[in-house]
């Protein structure tokens, strides 16, 4: 890549997001009436329950009884860039107790807020059939805190008084399809941050992106100026990875989204 070559900008993406409609179409660039969002979803779920099956909910036939870890301590999520909170609903929720939600375009915290609200009063939110209620909300056994660079808001459960968790690590943080707003060295160092906010050996940063392909096997980054990013191929987030010294525990492809579309992989990566 030469000097002169686009990179992206941090503002033109918030920018472009911003003149998006505020739901599951509009962070889903139009697919989010057709079957990609349960499709994403659940082979999201799968992935992290393959990384952390302590996570299950269901009792097992392949492992021997013991108390699903949920219940010994509190399990803890980031979902980076959020957008209206569908991987925070869809995926997270369902399978940990505290999530933080971080997303820096208003139209779309607003609705996440929304719905995270909504979930607390038990008022099922209806608008094209996807998970309304979001889990652990209403009974308050779960919670999700809403950062926009500052808190702004949470739901549900509440440490006791003097036990505040906003501090915490974390044990899974979940970075879908927002990725390429960040230049290369930038995506380093949001990597290297991120290792140091996992809570311990077992914790994994999930990156779940777009890949280009690749001539000659070599790393490819491809500049979209509609909303300022780049498509990385494989190679080039191994490169990334390795720079900022993480390992790859796990990877796989997503497969069952609608044609057409480029593939789209999920990475496991946690202390090298
Ligand atoms: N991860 C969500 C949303 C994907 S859309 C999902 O899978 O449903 C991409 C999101 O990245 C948008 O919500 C956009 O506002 C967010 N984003 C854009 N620039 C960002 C930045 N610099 N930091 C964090 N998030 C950003």
């Amino acid at each position: 890549m030469s000097s002169t070559d686009p990179v992206p900008d941090l503002e033109a993406g918030i920018q472009y997001w911003a003149t998006q409609p505020a739901n599951y179409d509009g962070v889903l660039g139009g697919f989010g009436t057709g079957p990609l969002p349960r499709v994403d979803a659940l082979g999201s779920r799968r992935f992290l329950l393959e990384l952390l099956p302590e996570l299950s909910i269901v009792p097992s036939p392949f492992r021997s009884i013991s108390t699903p870890v949920s219940e010994t301590r509190r399990v803890r999520a980031l979902d980076v860039g959020a957008g209206v909170g569908r991987v925070t609903s869809d995926v997270l929720l369902p399978l940990v107790s505290d999530v933080v939600l971080l997303e820096p375009v208003e139209p779309f915290i607003n609705e996440a807020r929304s719905r995270g609200k909504a979930s607390e009063s038990g008022i099922e939110f209806n608008d094209s059939g996807y998970r309304v209620l979001w889990k652990g909300i209403a009974d308050r056994s779960k919670s999700v805190t809403f950062f926009k660079g500052t808190p702004l808001d949470r739901v549900g459960y509440l440490p006791p008084d003097g036990e505040g968790d906003v501090d915490s690590k974390f044990d899974v943080i979940w970075c879908q399809w927002c990725l390429g707003h960040l230049k290369d060295d930038d995506l380093v160092d949001f990597l290297q941050r991120s290792k140091k906010a996992l809570r311990n050996a077992k914790s994994v940063v999930v990156v779940k992106e777009n890949l280009c392909r690749e001539q000659a096997n070599e790393p490819m980054s491809i500049f979209d100026d509609q909303d300022s990013t780049f498509t990385r191929s494989d190679l080039a987030f191994k490169k990334i990875f390795e720079e900022a010294g993480l390992k790859i525990i796990r990877e796989k492809i997503q497969h069952g989204l609608p044609q057409g579309l480029y593939p789209v992989k999920m990475y496991a990566l946690g202390e090298a």
